[in-house]
């Protein structure tokens, strides 16, 4: 295949992978990363057909203007992948930035060392950014920033810094032997074979990583409380099913919580300063259990908690949220207003070992919280 097919193709490729990714992320929440890669794909295929236009085997000095295109896409979609990992780079200064100096060093070369200091210090600079995007996959994958898309970040790594790599021996061999080695020599060919390939791979893997991310945005609104954070009803169903999958089975005891008069609370301080002692009641419930255990939101004021474990355990682990959030002060807006207090009853079901045990477990803790309520609240039966 001569170069100046691999070229178009490579051009081609990235215009339309730009509006496909522009299409894509008219839908998405703000921050996908898409908006800026999309943009990034158009402005450096666009370039590559400018190449094509001023003449592969025929460059002209009149054309840097692609040089600048090239270097301003590749730095966009740096900023992008910064942008997606949520590490914001304030965006458009950063490439104007970048571009400008590239414009400076641009004019020193031409007019230092022709047209072979212009390309050889494109391949530098765009094989210094890849690298820097390599690097920037590879070291959210090192730091764990979001487990999420870590098969994507180790696709992205190696791919784009071998990109990298190639591009600064590309930079490297035209400063040895010109910009006769461009094009129609081995290298040459190499080096485009494998920009083509990268750029359909990376396009794939940058829709795979926005995939991912959504998908788990998804699952997670599914299974959680909006107010709380903590599991609803779906993700506690999900969550009992995983864990009697697991062998060996572990029994689970359940406590039901509900919290102690809370309308009163609503009705004296008005919702806003319930939905607090919600979240407070919440975050102690949440920090309390073990990392096996898990809690859920079942109601308004009703709290479901499988502990891993026997009675006596769960037990235990009652009477201490008991006690903790009746220590709990819920701050009010009113300078010198006496904090919110609220109590909690808790209902024990018998420990249990299968699912099918789990909706006659959930009604023996329902009507051990009633117990409780009957009992005068404030207190685990
Ligand atoms: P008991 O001690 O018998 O449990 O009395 P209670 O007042 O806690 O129980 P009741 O079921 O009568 O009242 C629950 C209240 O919880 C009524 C409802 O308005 C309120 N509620 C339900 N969901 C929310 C919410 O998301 N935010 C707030 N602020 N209140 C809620
Ligand atoms: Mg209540
Ligand atoms: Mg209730």
């Amino acid at each position: 295949m001569d170069t100046t097919t691999l070229v178009l193709l490579l051009g081609i490729n990235m215009i339309c992978s730009g509006g496909l990714f522009y299409l894509i992320q008219r839908r998405m929440p703000a921050g996908s990363g898409l908006g800026m890669w999309s943009a990034a794909a158009v402005v450096f295929g666009g370039a590559y057909l400018v190449r094509l236009a001023e003449g592969l085997h025929a460059p002209t000095l009149l054309s840097p203007v692609c040089d600048l295109m090239m270097v301003a896409a590749a730095a966009m979609f740096l900023v992008g992948l910064r942008q997606f990992l949520g590490r914001p780079s304030r965006a458009w200064r950063s490439v104007a930035a970048g571009t400008a100096a590239y414009t400076a060093a641009l004019a020193v070369a031409l007019w230092s060392w022709g047209l072979q200091g212009r390309y050889a210090l494109l391949n530098f600079t765009l094989g210094a950014v890849w690298l820097a995007f390599g690097a920037t996959a590879l070291r959210s994958l090192l730091r764990g920033d979001d487990p999420v898309v870590r098969a994507p970040m180790r696709v992205a790594a190696p791919l784009i810094g071998t990109l990298g790599v190639l591009t600064l021996l590309r930079g490297a061999t035209i400063v040895q032997d010109g910009i006769g080695s461009m094009y129609g020599t081995t290298s040459g060919t190499v080096y485009y074979l494998y920009a083509t390939l990268a750029v359909v791979l990376q396009s794939l893997n940058l829709l795979w990583m926005v995939f991912l991310r959504l998908q788990a945005r998804l699952a997670d609104l599914a299974s959680r409380d909006a107010l709380t954070r903590l599991l609803n009803r779906n993700g506690l169903d999900d969550r009992l099913e995983q864990h009697f999958a697991r062998r060996p089975v572990q029994p689970v005891t359940l406590l039901q919580v509900d919290v102690d008069h809370f309308k009163r609370i609503n009705d004296e301080h008005g919702h806003g300063i319930g939905d607090r002692v919600l979240e407070a009641v919440a975050g102690t419930l949440a920090d309390h259990v073990r990392a096996g255990d898990f809690v859920a939101r079942v109601g308004g004021e009703e709290f479901v908690i499988g502990c891993v474990g026997g009675e006596a355990a769960a037990h235990a682990l009652a009477e201490r949220l008991r006690a903790d959030i009746g220590a709990l002060r819920i701050a009010l807006p009113q300078p010198g207003a006496q904090p919110v207090q609220c109590t909690v009853s808790v209902g024990l079901s018998r420990e249990f070992a299968s699912l099918d045990r789990w909706e006659a477990a959930w009604r023996e803790a329902d009507r051990a919280l009633y117990a409780a309520k009957q009992l005068g609240r404030n207190c685990v039966v």
